[in-house]
Formats: C-alpha cells, sequence, structure tokens
C-alpha cells in the first residue's frame, strides 16, 4: 500500500511562509511528478505551473536536456567542495555568466567574478558582505557602512536578506535581530500618492501629472547623506520590476536615473535578480539591469540560474571590489565566507545547460511571442470590477484585486482574498501563490498557447466564482 502522504507532510512537516493551522484543514496537494508546463499529484490530477514553482522553473519540468546534462554529471560525481578545489562545471559556468553580463550599451564595470552560494538570500548576504568591506577598507573603519533599499523590499530571509527588505508584514516580527538600513520610496505607480492622473479609471493609466517625485526623494536622501558625511556603502535594488513587494514595475528611466544617483554619491550598485534574471523580463539580455542600460557593481542570481532544478545561486563582482579582496596572506583580506555546498558541479552543470537553451535567437522569439500572447489575454480581465491593476513586464504578471475599483479601495489582507481566488484557480487545475492582494501568473517558458488562454481564463473564472461578477462593458 502506498503512503498517505498528505497525511504524512500534515504530521510531519511545517511549510514556509505558511499558517499551518489554515493548512491542516485541508488536505494538501502533493505533487508528484511534471513535464514542461504540466504538474501531477499523486491522485493523477494534473495542474499547469502558473508560478514557474514560486519562479524558478524557467524552461518546463522534465526537461530531456537538462535532465541529459544533470545524469552526465552524475555519472561523474555528484559533490566536491569548492573549499580549496576547482570543478569543471562551475568554472565553465563563472566564465559563461562574466560573458553574458557584458552587454555592449549597459554603464558600469565587468561583472568577471563570480561567487556561489545557495538561494537567493545566500547571494545577497555575499553582496552585503563584499559591499560592506570594500566601503570599509577604501573609506576607512569610520563612519559605519549604510545601506539604502526601496519601500516594499523583499531580498530573501536571511538577516543580512531582511535587513535590507522593507516589507512590513514579513519583517516586523524580527526588528530586533536586524542591523537599520533606509527605504526609499519605489515608483508604485499605482498607488503613487503623486499620481492624479484620472484617478476613476484604473485602466487608462496615464502619467501625465509624473514629475519623476520619487526620483526626488532618492536625491533628497543620497543629499542628505552627503552632508551628514555618511554615505551608503550601497543601494540595492530588483531592476525593472519588484517581485515579492506586490510586482511593482519601474517607469521606463527610473531605473538609470536612481542607479546614476547613487553612484554620484558613491554607493555600490547591488542589483538583485534572483527573480528578474534569465528573460523572465522579457527583453534582448538575459538580464533586466542590463536592459535597462544599467550594469551593477553586484548582481545576485539564484532561482532561475540552474533553470530551476536545482538550488544554485551567484554574486558577481566588479574587478575593482574583487582586488580590495587581494593580499599576501598574512593580511588576512581573505573574504571570510562560504558554504558546504557553495558551486555544486550537479548544480553547475545544469545551469550550463539552462544557459544553451536559454540564449539561442529563437529562444528569445519564442519568449516574446509568450509574452505578447499574455499582454493581449490579459485585456479580458479588465472587465472584472475587482481587477484595479494588471502589471506586465515580459513574463511577470500581476494582478492586483481591489475591493472597489473606481476608488482603488484594498481587500483587508485579512479576507485573504488572494489566496482564495488562488485556491479556486487550483480547483480548476491552474497553481499559483498570491503575494495579499496580488495574484502572480508567471509562466514557463514552454507553456504553449492553450495552456496560456486556460492559465488567463481560470484566472477570470475564480476571480468571478470569489469576488463577484463581471461590469459592464462601458
Ligand atoms: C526569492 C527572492 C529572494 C530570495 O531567494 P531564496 O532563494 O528564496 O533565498 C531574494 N530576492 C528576490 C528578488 C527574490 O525574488
Amino acid at each position: 500500500m502506498k503512503p498517505n502522504f498528505a497525511r504524512l507532510d500534515q504530521k510531519f512537516v511545517w511549510h514556509p511562509f505558511t499558517q499551518m493551522k489554515d493548512w491542516l484543514q485541508q488536505e494538501p496537494i502533493v505533487l508528484a511528478s511534471g513535464r514542461g508546463a504540466v504538474l501531477k499529484d499523486v491522485q493523477g490530477r494534473a495542474y499547469l505551473d502558473a508560478n514557474s514553482s514560486i519562479w524558478t522553473n524557467l524552461h518546463g519540468h522534465n526537461h530531456p536536456h537538462l535532465n541529459r546534462a544533470l545524469r552526465q554529471q552524475l555519472k561523474r560525481v555528484a559533490h566536491t567542495s569548492a573549499l580549496g578545489f576547482a570543478n569543471p562545471p562551475a568554472s565553465l559556468l563563472a566564465a559563461q555568466l562574466a560573458l553574458l553580463t557584458r552587454s555592449g550599451k549597459a554603464v558600469g564595470p565587468e561583472l568577471v567574478r563570480s561567487f556561489f552560494s545557495d538561494d537567493g538570500s545566500t547571494a545577497l548576504e555575499v553582496a552585503l558582505k563584499l559591499a560592506y568591506e570594500f566601503t570599509r577598507r577604501t573609506r576607512g573603519a569610520r563612519p559605519a557602512p549604510r545601506f539604502l533599499s526601496l519601500e516594499g523590499a523583499y531580498h530573501g530571509d536571511t538577516i543580512g536578506a531582511v535587513s535590507l527588505g522593507h516589507s512590513p508584514l514579513f519583517h516586523r516580527s524580527f526588528s530586533g535581530l536586524l542591523f537599520k538600513s533606509d527605504s526609499v520610496m519605489a515608483p508604485y505607480c499605482y498607488r503613487c500618492p503623486f499620481n492624479r492622473a484620472s484617478p476613476e479609471r484604473a485602466d487608462a493609466r496615464t502619467y501625465r501629472s509624473c514629475h519623476w517625485e520619487c526620483v526626488g526623494q532618492m536625491e533628497a536622501k543620497l543629499e542628505t547623506a552627503r552632508r551628514q558625511k555618511r554615505p551608503y556603502s550601497a543601494f540595492a535594488f530588483e531592476p525593472r520590476i519588484q517581485g515579492a513587494a506586490g510586482m511593482i514595475p519601474q517607469p521606463e528611466g527610473w531605473l538609470a536615473r536612481t542607479s546614476a544617483l547613487a553612484r554620484e554619491h558613491g554607493a555600490l550598485l547591488i542589483a538583485d535578480e534572483v527573480m528578474t534574471g534569465f528573460g523572465r523580463t522579457g527583453g534582448n539580455t538575459l538580464f533586466a539591469a542590463l536592459e535597462e542600460g544599467v550594469r551593477p557593481d553586484l548582481l545576485c542570481l539564484a532561482k532561475g540560474l540552474a533553470g530551476g532544478y536545482l538550488p544554485l545561486a551567484v554574486t558577481l563582482t566588479s574587478p575593482t571590489i574583487f582586488d580590495a579582496f587581494l593580499g599576501e596572506y598574512a593580511e588576512f583580506k581573505t573574504f571570510f565566507h562560504g558554504h558546504s555546498f557553495t558551486a555544486n558541479p550537479l548544480a553547475a552543470a545544469t545551469a550550463l545547460a539552462s544557459l544553451e537553451l536559454l540564449t539561442p535567437r529563437e529562444a528569445r522569439w519564442e519568449r516574446k511571442r509568450l509574452e505578447r500572447q499574455l499582454a493581449s489575454e490579459l485585456t479580458h480581465l479588465w472587465s472584472l470590477p475587482s481587477v484595479g491593476d494588471i502589471r506586465q513586464v515580459g513574463l511577470v504578471v500581476g494582478v492586483e484585486l481591489v475591493r472597489d475599483w473606481t476608488t482603488r479601495e484594498p481587500f483587508a489582507l485579512a479576507e485573504r482574498a488572494g489566496i482564495r481566488v488562488c485556491e479556486a484557480m487550483a480547483k480548476r487545475g491552474v497553481l499559483t501563490r498570491p503575494i495579499g492582494n496580488v495574484v502572480v501568473l508567471m509562466p514557463p517558458y514552454c507553456t504553449t498557447p492553450s495552456q496560456l488562454t486556460r492559465i488567463v481564463r481560470s484566472l477570470h473564472d475564480a476571480v468571478v466564482e470569489t469576488l463577484g461578477s463581471p461590469r459592464l462593458s462601458n
């Protein structure tokens, strides 16, 4: 007899970001296999993976090319240590990443060094420690390094990454454990206090009243730090779109302006591309910051790095930062940081195979096609009274649910509007997870046109079932 996996889970497992009281009240979906954009549970029911298994999967599940690379590496060795030894796939991968981040137009240093770690949080920890130590060494021990990040920022769950975060719901309870970082206004145009353009029609958004007030606030913050003679060590940001903050896109030009300001004021740039990396946000390069013409000093990658197969992360750094850690052994300038599974060969081999699938021109066209179809399907959702905003950057979508679209009044979080809609989607065979009142769609690149239609239709029907019927179009 097969074990009852759902029962075992409910008895022995504690799930991340989950109110376990709710979890224990209904039988969990136990996923057992997958192929392409489809996942199957232990009872054989099929689901579309509409959020790429929490933003990790790029090419679909059980991909023959990735499977082959993984099996070939497995025949050689599963793991050897990067503490004291090199390994072939990690060396190749680091060389590839240096090449891929060398987009001609972007302003900033070359990113020639890869420091490997395990997940997005550790990639940010590494960036933080490097930026901290770099500025301490180049500016002297005092004044104490400071960091700037965006309102609503989420950069991971380890203590350093949480310190950079500004998500009250996630981070409040740990405040006593954290070092202080400053937040600056993020360009959340839908709820911008300065955006008074046509508030009565959310879907006819224009930003005519925009005078880049958010950039102004950033400049003021940097100026204050300069006057206090306590400049920032680094400005950390997600380029083009903030993910866990609620899928909040930045208007074109915002990143170039804020990055230039930060650099003028002596701050390093830490780009957190844990979600946006590897073509997720569309465009011609694989990285969102490069797409906006910005090459950061530290670039953090994780989630999709190994195609969503295995945990692997990297922090890419400039030669200037790398050089600050060079010295005689006895100077102890070594970067004292590392993890047991750093540069794991199975993950690195899979990442190399994933890059082979990502880079051909046809693959870029295919992503573009998916992006265009997604945009056209999403227009159907504007007729729903509980849909306040639809935000799309490349293949990343956030649909913000509101109690009243004319006033943009949000649902109280306790009403679990996003959770209820996603549960209704799961009943229709489509899996995703909300961020508060924002339903996320992030299909894997292999999603077919008919699968994409089903994903958006299931969201439409789930909103109608959960929150009410469509309004008459006007
Ligand atoms: C998911 C995420 C992280 C954290 O990555 P983990 O692998 O979950 O530790 C950090 N930054 C961003 C932008 C993310 O989306």
